[in-house]
């Protein structure tokens, strides 16, 4: 067969597609294998080309074609060509990052997974043949059909259920064709919640794009909102994506939506296996499940039959990539549903200010529940002045006895610290020593058990010092306090309370999250401490008191968007209690108790907070009243990357339109970082074109600098953090 010329996302740092040459039947979204300098790379065919790029002389012939077809469709690459342009980032690393690792390396697409069934007019084998009554009682067991895997590990398992076969004693079928049985019924939805419903399901059922932000304060029933959505779309055998912004969050959505639905409810994310996340990918792709919920990267699977994209949580910051492929999740969810014409649902008790925004301009319909679901109530939510009180352990008095009383009555209290370790600096009070980190501009963190000092920023160790290492004095402090100092603290106070700590230190082994968690859920645990871990989503019925440990952290940061990061973290807290049937209540601990941010947000409404910083975004012309871009460059060399910025900030303001503010480069708020330098250079812009149009005239310089080598530089459109 004749060849054609094809342009290929090749996973390297370079912003284009490269031009190969292949056989016809090659086509857009087939992977190809390619040399590419010395190396062969898995790309995928973006499209076809009529002619080589300019320039380009010797075209080298793709090394082979994986699969007989595309594996990605043209709305999947749409989706993808989109990413990379909006993003300024490589189109082969954008692809790359839209395929689960093994795919990604070249490996077959997995078949449909294969099950064995009972067949009913079986004959019954010999009674002597007792590794074959072991597999059909326990397929009998399991409802007439299961895996292989799923079978009891008996020897020559395979070898047995292939004499069953020829026996015509069972068959095979497809996995995905096991129905299982929704348990649960829904609940009777009340009025707002109902209306929401039906909004969302009109939409559905006109499969058109829409956006709603479902605006419901905690435990006001979101996810049966969602529930009541998916309810038509599944029966009819369409699909829904539904995001969560962590793997933490995951376990509860999959059980609530599999005791609901008689429907596949299947879930995409990190602590799966690459072969178990290859086999989802492969599986929602063919069509064969019904709702898939993952977090950030699921937003690229391709989901043929998709009529309905949800997004729980939507505020959280977890959507947005924090490095390489710096996309939001959220943002790209919703231009998903634009190009397939699919609604889009935003889920939060705590919007972000910029979907608030697009709800107010009518880009998004607003939907809102304003009362707890049952009869559950909100929490009251107190401030307690800790300007003259002594903190034991970052803990006051008054919280403690609060806690005392609650657990008196047999109810559960949880601490909530945004701070892991046991303390967060250590220094000598004799002289000015501080602990800190030789590589990052950081305190270390001192962890108790073994001693230890961590860098929290690139995981530097070192035993903590029983001298000053500059004066040799024995007086070493440890000043502020982290979860596990709260946790002695109160393993002192309450003694024989259950207790559980959940921080990313007491949850790395697996397994350990879901124990703590259900602790927590039984009551075993009385006792909570943790960090936004424990924040989001768990629902424990018998938790009465949440204490806010320091309501300080986030008043006064550089980032501008800190105050609505510490609003919603701290509604996000305060909505664990009070979830039962038992009134909750909600104490922080601040030394600024007349701070308007935190009045405000005593007064539980959200709404009143986020108009108030909806003005000041406006009056700065911060986003959502303007957009920005940053370029970010580290070096190890404590000059090129502050040069590196110097030569893009001197090229943008060369090019930039009116409307357009290109900052001096800037040290990064954390200027070194595992040993190396860190700028940034901010670009903002009144409108998004502009801005877009300008980074497009400027990248392909910052591309050709032959000093870029000496620097690593990124870009980051809508950035959400500046650390
Ligand atoms: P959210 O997602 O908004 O936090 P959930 O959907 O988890 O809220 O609902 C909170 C609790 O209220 C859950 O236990 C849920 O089963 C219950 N619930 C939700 N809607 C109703 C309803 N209409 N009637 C009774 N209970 C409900
Ligand atoms: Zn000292
Ligand atoms: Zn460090």
């Amino acid at each position: 067969m004749s060849d054609h010329l094809v342009s290929v996302a090749v996973p390297v740092p370079m912003p284009q597609a490269f031009c190969y040459r292949a056989p016809r039947d090659c086509l857009p979204g087939h992977r190809v294998k390619v040399g590419f300098g010395r190396r062969t790379l898995v790309g995928v065919v973006v499209e076809v080309v009529k002619k080589p790029p300019p320039g380009v002389s010797t075209i080298k012939p793709v090394k082979a074609v994986l699969g007989d077809a595309p594996l990605l469709t043209d709305s999947a690459m749409d989706l993808l060509n989109w990413c990379a342009r909006y993003y300024h980032h490589p189109v082969g690393e954008v692809y790359a990052a839209a395929l689960p690792a093994s795919l990604r390396q070249g490996q077959v697409l997995p078949e449909p997974e294969r099950a064995w069934r009972l067949l009913d007019d079986a004959p019954s084998p010999a009674a002597n043949a007792s590794r074959q009554h072991v597999l059909l009682d326990a397929l009998r067991a399991a409802g007439g059909m299961a895996t292989a895997d799923a079978l009891p590990a008996i020897a020559g398992r395979a070898a047995v259920l292939r004499s069953l076969l020829e026996r015509g004693m069972v068959e095979r079928c497809e996995a995905a064709a096991t129905p299982p049985v929704a348990t649960t019924p829904a609940p009777t939805l009340n009025a707002e919640q109902h209306a929401a419903a039906q909004a969302i399901g009109q939409a559905v059922a006109a499969g058109d794009f829409a956006a709603f932000l479902l605006d419901g304060v905690t435990g006001s029933g979101k996810t049966e909102v969602y529930c009541a959505a998916l309810q038509s779309l599944v029966a009819a055998g369409q699909q829904a994506l539904v995001l969560a912004p962590e793997i933490g969050l995951i376990p509860q959505l999959i059980t609530r939506l599999r005791q609901r639905f008689a429907a596949r409810v299947e879930t995409l994310h990190s602590g799966q296996t690459n072969a178990e996340r290859a086999r989802v990918w492969a599986d929602a792709r063919r069509g064969d499940i019904s709702i898939l919920v993952g977090t950030r990267s699921a937003v690229f699977t391709p989901l043929p039959k998709l009529a309905l994209i949800v997004v729980d949580e939507s505020h959280d910051t977890a959507y947005k990539q924090g490095d390489g492929f710096r996309y939001n999740a959220r943002d790209v969810a919703l231009r998903r549903g634009q190009l397939m014409g699919v609604p889009v649902v935003l889920g939060s008790a705590t919007p972000s200010l910029e979907s608030l925004h697009n709800a107010q301009q009518g880009r998004y319909t607003h939907l809102r529940l304003r009362q707890r679901a049952g009869a559950a109530q909100l929490p009251k939510i107190d401030l307690l002045d800790t300007t003259n009180l002594q903190l034991f352990d970052g803990l006051s008095e008054p919280i403690i006895s609060a806690i005392e009383q609650v657990l008196k009555q047999g109810a559960q209290a949880l601490v909530f610290i945004n701070r892991r370790g046991y303390a967060p600096t250590v220094l000598c009070s004799s002289c000015d020593w501080v602990a800190s980190c030789g590589r990052c501009s950081a305190h270390m963190t001192l962890h108790r058990q073994r001693r230890e000092l961590r860098c929290h920023h690139c995981g530097r160790t070192a035993r903590a010092p029983a001298q000053c290492p500059d004066c040799g004095s024995d007086d070493l402090g440890a000043a502020g306090a982290g979860t596990q100092r709260v946790e002695a603290q109160l393993r002192k106070r309450f003694p024989g309370i259950g207790m559980a700590r959940i921080d990313r230190d007491s949850t790395r082994r697996s397994g350990a999250l879901e124990a703590a968690l259900a602790d927590a859920a039984s009551g075993k645990a009385q006792l909570l401490v943790g960090t936004q871990m424990l924040a989001k989503g768990h629902d424990f019925a018998g938790l009465a008191l949440v204490a806010v440990a320091d309501g300080d952290q986030g008043l006064f940061g550089a980032d501008f968007r800190a105050p609505e990061h510490m609003a919603q973290t701290i509604l996000q807290v305060a909505g664990r209690a009070g979830r039962g049937a038992r009134a909750g209540r909600v104490v922080i601990q601040t030394s600024h108790p007349e701070h308007p941010l935190l009045q405000r947000l005593a007064s539980g409404d959200y709404g009143r907070f986020a108009s108030a910083a909806l003005d000041e975004r406006r009056e700065a012309a911060f986003p959502p009243y303007g957009f920005q871009a940053l370029l970010r460059a580290e070096s190890v060399d404590a000059q090129a990357a502050p040069a590196f910025l110097k030569r893009a900030h001197d090229a943008a303001r060369a090019i930039a339109a009116a409307g357009i503010e290109v900052w001096a480069p800037n040290p990064a708020p954390m200027e070194r970082k595992a040993g190396r330098w860190r700028w940034q250079l901010q670009i903002e812009a009144k409108q998004r074109g502009p801005l877009h149009a300008l980074l497009g005239e400027l990248l392909p310089q910052l591309y050709a600098d032959p000093q870029a080598r000496r620097v690593r530089w990124s870009v980051d459109i809508d950035p959400q953090s500046m650390i």
